[in-house]
């Protein structure tokens, strides 16, 4: 049995002064308050708030040796260039150690599951010695792939299912193929950039680039990457949406007019601030009600996978409710919600603090971080 108390706790209704949590081999058992602590034998007393463990809604671990070597603020043509100029100049160890790295490193910072992006196999050894839920999204990737193919024995790991990488990287037939085979969520990059949209009236970055390379695209006839999810998801099939920088209210009402399963809408904000500057218009998402999570992208396009860095861009926010995107919110999006993110009676949700809050306007203040209590 252990006792924890601290500052303050998010629970599922809100943030709440004195909390005493009671844990039995990682079950929270009672969630109660203290009044003094020097009055009571055997309590652990941790400075700040106690929160469940978080939920990094979108990751590719598998870039982790890539940490450093894409230029920040390059766009992403020099992302795309950056990695592959230095795809090669790692031996599969030296990848191996930097994924090992990074999931110690989440660990410790109080991240109990992770939405994974994967492109081959070189994570998963490390993704299944560890303590971390991992839902593995493994992705289809390229307009002149035609078969999922090489991607199939990826799908003998545990909590491993296919998804679409974007809505302008793949061709009509085996994007709608991905789309409707299984009933794993789908996770697909969406709006990152407004060359994303763009396609589909012939002009941007995007189109620019598919023309220097004389590459063709068969799905332009949907009109809009939102319109062409709609036409290729069936609508009882949840889907996260990742990057969301340059949606706008019609791509919302497309999208949440289609679906009648859950939509995660995640922001990457580490990531977008270092790959191109552009950022998600939070107050449109939250605006719409939306199920807003948290992703760090990868070591490639961010300076770390830390959830608390994440969050420390949105500080203009109320604290418990962007807490909740990067605890319940991520765990729902995940497939975890019954297990995960939310800290209540019954549960082994993992407990993690975060300290050095700015406790007069309840907000995250430079120095905070997290770390893992359970
Ligand atoms: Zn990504």
């Amino acid at each position: 049995m252990r006792r924890i108390a601290s500052h303050l706790a998010l629970l599922p209704s809100g943030i709440v002064s004195n909390p005493l949590v009671t844990l039995r081999d990682g079950e929270v058992v009672d969630i109660g308050q203290w009044e003094r602590l020097d009055a009571m034998e055997g309590v652990e007393f941790y400075a700040g708030m106690l929160v469940p463990s978080l939920v990094n809604a979108h990751c590719h671990i598998e870039l982790s040796y890539l940490e450093g070597q894409v230029a920040r603020r390059g766009g992403f043509a020099a992302f795309a260039s950056g990695v592959a100029r230095t795809r090669n100049l790692f031996t599969p160890e030296q990848r191996e150690e930097a994924v090992a790295r990074a999931d110690k490193a989440m660990w410790m910072e109080g991240v109990g599951a992770v939405g994974d992006i994967a492109n081959d196999e070189s994570a998963f050894g490390v993704k299944a010695q560890s303590p971390i839920c991992y839902r593995t999204f493994a992705e289809v990737f390229g307009l002149r792939t035609a078969s999922i193919e090489a991607l199939e024995p990826m799908l003998g790991h545990p909590e491993t299912s296919l998804t679409p990488h974007s809505t302008y990287s793949l061709q009509d037939e085996i994007f709608k193929r991905v789309c409707r085979s299984g009933d794993a969520p789908l996770s697909i990059h969406f709006m990152e950039s407004e060359g994303e949209r763009d396609l589909y009236n012939g002009s941007g970055a995007l189109h620019e680039w598919y023309q220097t390379q004389g590459w063709e695209c068969d799905f332009l006839h949907y009109g809009s990457p939102a319109e062409r999810i709609v036409a290729s998801v069936p609508a009882d099939r949840s889907v996260i949406l990742v990057h969301n920088c340059c949606v706008t209210q019609h791509d919302i009402d497309t999208i949440m007019g289609h679906f009648t399963a859950p939509v995660y809408w995640v922001v990457c904000l580490g990531s977008n601030d270092y790959i191109s500057g552009v950022m998600p218009d939070i107050d449109l998402l939250r605006r719409n009600g939306l199920n807003i999570c948290i992703g760090t992208d990868s070591l490639a396009s961010n300076e770390s996978l830390s959830m608390i860095a994440e969050l420390k861009w949105l500080k203009g926010y109320p604290l418990h409710e962007v807490l909740t995107w990067a605890t319940a919110n991520g765990a729902d999006a995940l497939g975890y919600g019954d297990l995960l993110g939310r800290l209540e009676v019954g549960r082994r949700c993992g407990l993690a603090v975060i300290d050095a809050l700015d406790y007069e306007n309840m907000a995250l203040t430079e120095l905070s971080t997290c770390r893992r209590v359970l």
